[in-house]
C-alpha cells in the first residue's frame, strides 16, 4: 500500500514496517504517512498491525514518539483557549482504584484562578474512570459539545467532559488495533496516546500522576518513571509545561471505591476532611497545578493556597457552581442522599487479629467491576450505586471478627463474588509493617521539587 506524505514523494507503508523492524529510526514524513494513511482508510488493519509490533519490538527515539504524538494529535480537532485570559493547566492519571483526584482538582484549581478544560475516560479493566463517576450525580452531562465545553469553562473556570469524535481520531482506531493485538504495553505508543489527547485540548501544561503498585498498569517504579520520563520530554518538546508525580496505588485511594460512593469522599475532601491519603494526593497534584499555571511562585504556595481554599468552601462552590452548568443535580452537592445508593450492605468480618500488611489492589478493583460498577465488557452498563468503603487499610490492626470493609451491592449473586475477592485481597500478618511505602515515589521534571 502506497500513501503520501507529500504528492511528490510517496512513502510505502511496507518500507517503513521493514525500517522499523530493523531497528532504523522514522522519519516525521514516514511516521505522518503511516498514521495519517491508516486513518483515512488507505492502509489496511494488517499493514498497521505491523507496524505496530514494530515498534513495540524495537521501540522509539524521543524525536519518533515526538512526531507519532503529533500525527495522532493531528488527526483530529486541537482546541483553542488561548483568548481566555488565564492559563489552562490539566492533570491526568494513569489509573488506579479509588482514585478520584480530578474530581476535586478540577474545582480547587478552578476556584484558585488557574482554568482546567478536562478530557476525562471510562474505567478500563480494574480501574475506574473520571466519566463514570460524574455520572453518578444524577443528570450531570460528560457529552457538552465543544462550544457549550467552552462556555461552561468560561463561566467557571473548569468543564469536565468525555472523548469527542473529533479529537484524536487516529487514537481510537490505533487504540482498538493494539488491544487485540498485543501491542497495548509499548511505552512510546502509550506515551502518543494519552499526550495526543491532552495536548488536543488547548492546555499550557500538564500534570501528570503517574500510578505504581499493585493497582497500576504500571506495577514496577521503573517502568512507571520511564513512561513518566518519556510524556514529560514529548510535553515539553511541545511547549508545554509538563511535570509527572509517580504516586502510590500499592492499596486503593482514600476509602471509598465505586462511581457514587467516590463522590461521596470527593464531597468530604472538598469540605476540608477525607482520608488523609486522597487529601493529601489532591493537596500535590493541585500545588503543582497552580504552580504550572503562575498560580503561585513555588510548590509550596500552591499547597497552603489549596488547604485554603479547601477550608474555606470556595472549592466545594465550584463543583456546586460546575454541576449545575453540566445539568447535574447540584442539590445532591449538599444532600448526598441524593446520589444512587445501593439496596444492600454487608460488611466483610476479619477471620483473625493482626496487622494489614497488604490489600492486593488489582484484586479489589476487580472485586468493584464484579459488583457492576466497571465494565466487564465494551458494552456492559455500569451501576453507579455498588462498591465497597475499607474500614481498614495497610497498617491498621484489626481484632478478630472486626469489619474490613462495608460492600454495597444490588445483586446477591455479585455481591457474594466480590465478598470473596475482597476477603483474599486483605494480608493481615501478626506482625505490623516495618516501613510504609511513601505516597509520593517521586517528581520527574521540573527538576524535581520546588519548595
Ligand atoms: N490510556 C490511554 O489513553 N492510552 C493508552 O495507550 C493507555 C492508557
Amino acid at each position: 500500500m502506497t500513501v503520501s506524505a507529500r504528492s511528490t514523494n510517496p512513502i510505502r507503508a511496507i518500507d517503513v514496517i521493514r525500517k522499523k523492524r530493523d531497528g532504523g529510526e522514522l522519519s516525521r514524513a514516514e511516521i505522518e504517512a503511516l498514521v495519517g494513511g491508516y486513518t483515512q482508510g488507505e492502509i489496511p488493519d494488517y499493514q498497521a498491525s505491523a507496524w505496530l509490533m514494530a515498534v513495540l519490538l524495537k521501540g522509539m527515539t524521543r524525536a519518533e514518539t515526538a512526531a507519532l504524538t503529533d500525527g495522532v494529535l493531528r488527526s483530529g480537532e486541537v482546541l483553542d483557549f488561548s483568548d481566555l485570559p488565564v492559563r489552562k493547566i490539566d492533570k491526568h492519571s494513569t489509573g488506579g482504584v479509588g482514585d478520584k483526584t480530578s474530581l476535586v482538582l478540577a474545582p480547587l484549581v478552578a476556584a484558585g484562578g488557574v482554568s482546567v478544560p478536562m478530557i476525562s475516560g471510562r474505567g478500563l479493566g480494574h480501574t475506574g474512570g473520571t466519566l463514570d463517576k460524574l455520572e453518578a450525580i444524577p443528570g450531570f452531562n460528560v457529552n457538552l459539545p465543544v462550544a457549550r465545553f467552552r462556555k461552561v469553562l468560561e463561566k467557571c473556570g473548569c468543564a469536565m467532559i468525555g472523548q469527542t469524535s473529533e479529537i484524536a481520531p487516529a487514537d481510537r482506531k490505533l487504540y482498538a488495533l493494539r488491544d487485540v493485538t498485543g501491542t497495548v504495553e509499548s511505552p512510546f505508543l502509550i506515551c502518543a496516546s494519552i499526550m495526543s489527547k491532552k495536548l488536543a485540548e488547548g492546555i499550557d501544561g500538564l500534570v501528570l500522576d503517574v500510578k505504581t503498585g499493585s493497582g497500576a498498569f504500571m506495577k514496577k517504579e521503573e517502568d512507571a518513571a520511564y513512561l513518566a520520563e518519556l510524556m514529560v520530554e514529548t510535553g515539553e518538546r511541545m511547549g508545554k509545561k509538563m511535570v509527572a508525580l509517580l504516586t502510590d496505588m500499592d492499596q486503593p485511594l482514600g476509602r471509598h471505591v465505586g462511581n457514587s460512593l467516590e463522590v461521596v469522599e470527593v464531597l468530604e475532601v472538598l469540605q476540608g476532611g477525607g482520608p488523609e491519603d486522597l487529601r493529601n494526593l489532591c493537596i500535590e497534584l493541585a500545588a503543582w497545578m497552580f504552580y504550572l499555571g503562575d498560580g503561585t511562585a513555588s510548590i509550596d504556595e500552591g499547597r497552603t493556597l489549596s488547604k485554603q481554599l479547601l477550608r474555606s468552601g470556595k472549592a466545594l462552590e465550584k463543583f456546586r457552581e460546575m454541576v449545575g452548568l453540566q445539568d447535574g443535580d447540584a442539590a445532591a452537592i449538599d444532600d448526598p442522599s441524593r446520589l444512587p445508593r445501593a439496596q444492600h450492605k454487608v460488611d466483610l468480618l476479619s477471620p483473625r487479629a493482626g496487622y494489614v500488611t497488604a490489600i492486593q489492589c488489582e484484586q479489589a478493583g476487580t472485586a468493584c467491576v464484579i459488583l457492576g460498577g466497571g465494565r466487564e465488557k465494551k458494552e456492559d452498563s455500569v451501576d453507579p450505586a455498588v462498591g465497597f468503603v475499607l474500614h481498614k487499610k495497610v497498617g491498621d490492626a484489626v481484632f478478630a471478627g472486626e469489619a474490613l470493609c462495608t460492600v454495597h451491592y444490588n445483586s446477591e449473586a455479585r455481591g457474594a463474588r466480590a465478598q470473596a475477592i475482597l476477603q483474599h485481597s486483605y494480608e493481615i500478618s501478626d506482625a505490623p509493617l516495618k516501613s510504609r511505602r511513601p505516597l509520593i515515589h517521586r517528581v520527574i521534571g521540573q527538576s524535581g521539587e520546588k519548595n
